[in-house]
């Protein structure tokens, strides 16, 4: 069986390119910044 969580774990984790802030991985994530940064009211 294949091992899903190696396949996660080799995944390059994402940062936020205005804080570098980890990023989880998201389906629909708005470009490189993380919540905080993409917060609509900053
Ligand atoms: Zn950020």
């Amino acid at each position: 069986m294949f091992k899903v969580m190696e396949f996660f774990r080799n995944l390059p984790k994402k940062k936020c390119s205005q804080c570098g802030l980890d990023m989880v991985e998201q389906a629909d994530c708005y470009g490189n910044l993380c919540d905080e940064c993409d917060h609509p009211a900053r």
